[in-house]
């Protein structure tokens, strides 16, 4: 039995999509997907700053994918902007272009990219855990999947995030004189986060930082339930003992985060699975909520698409195309550089993302 999809013979995948170092290219449309620098036309899969960069001609995205970009380039972020219906076709030149839920956060897609029989999806980043701020991901048959590997190592796998929010209450129980503070990334992770809060009943004003909430402000006007959210006034800090802060993660080691009483710092991230990375930054609590599919996730994912050839975009490349070569999958590393900046990237790249979101 094969997992495979029968292949159009009509094209070849390089004629359909290139790795470039501007990204993913398509010769037959002349666009780039998630561009890392200026083009002509460019498709985005998602807001986050590693894929959505400002400055290109013509952007075709989602309708929120586009407010996005506005709120944190300005509304000059591209020349044109033309917003993508979720499942609908937009031809380009011969081939047609259609934008399908990655569940990864609000707006996200993948772009299933299809000519002459031959179809190939592009991801973006994507997870299969249901996150209440955002649309599910819906997998697609195709001949090539192209995939992210940010967790892409047997190490990562996510625990339900639903117990992980538990475990922030109980220490909010436990001690209700100190401020939790909880690093998460401003697009997405602290909206999915103060979502689950909800969801598990804390009925109490959650507080965000300054540099996160007008993007927590378009989740609410776009119909995410996050109750009472207040911005954290600073001269305030000193009264919010027993209360729970949001911020971006680079602030939970500010001078900024020392203001509250005697805070508990927590992180929610992917890469709280290891317990070095917490310790390194000072986190107390951990907290191993991802945007991101985990290792298990990953091969549900490639084996639901029944793709003959998996490319691999960014993250644990190696491992997983040494995965699927186990299980007689067609796999290669695209080593596209420019990625994973955002959204749960190396620490790196939070300082930028606080400016950002
Ligand atoms: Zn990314
Ligand atoms: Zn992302």
């Amino acid at each position: 039995m094969t997992l495979a999809r029968q292949r159009s013979q009509n094209l070849r995948p390089s004629e359909l999509l290139i790795p470039t170092p501007a990204g993913l290219y398509c010769p037959l449309a002349d666009i780039h997907i998630d561009p890392v620098r200026p083009v002509a036309r460019a498709l985005i899969t998602h807001g986050h700053s590693d894929h959505a960069r400002a400055g290109h001609g013509a952007v075709l995205a989602t309708r929120e994918t586009l407010a996005i970009m506005a709120l944190r380039y300005g509304e000059g972020f591209a020349g044109e902007r033309q917003e993508a219906v979720p499942g609908v076709v937009t031809r380009i030149g011969a081939v047609d272009f259609r934008f399908v839920p990655a569940g990864h956060v609000l707006g996200s897609a993948q772009i299933v990219v299809e000519a002459k029989g031959l179809r190939i999806v592009v991801s973006g980043d994507y997870k299969r855990e249901r996150d209440p701020t955002c649309a599910g991901f819906e997998p697609v048959p195709c001949d090539i999947f192209i995939t992210e590997a940010t967790f892409g190592l047997p190490v990562f796998r996510h625990p339900p995030a639903h117990l992980e929010v538990a475990k922030l209450l109980e220490s909010v129980r436990l001690f209700p004189e100190r401020t939790h503070i909880v690093g998460a990334y401003s697009l997405g992770k602290a909206q999915r986060v103060m979502a689950l809060i909800r969801e598990a009943g804390f009925d109490r004003p959650i507080y965000v930082h300054g540099a996160m909430d007008k993007l927590t402000d378009f989740y609410i006007s776009e119909g995410a339930q996050l109750g009472d959210i207040r911005k954290v006034i600073a001269a305030e800090r000193k009264s919010l003992g027993g209360e729970i802060v949001i911020c971006p993660p680079s602030a939970i080691q500010d001078l900024w985060a020392r203001k509250f009483p005697d805070p508990v710092t927590a992180f929610a991230s992917g890469w709280m699975r290891i317990r070095a990375r917490a310790r390194q930054r000072g986190v107390e609590l951990p907290l191993i909520i991802s945007d991101h599919a985990d290792w298990d996730a990953l091969q549900a994912t490639i084996r639901e698409v029944q793709a003959g050839e998996i490319w691999v975009t960014h993250g644990e490349a190696e491992a997983l195309v040494h995965w699927c070569g186990t299980v007689g999958l067609k796999a290669k590393p695209l080593h596209l550089v420019g990625y994973g900046d955002e959204g749960e990237a190396e620490p790196a790249g939070e300082a930028d993302n606080a400016v950002a979101g």
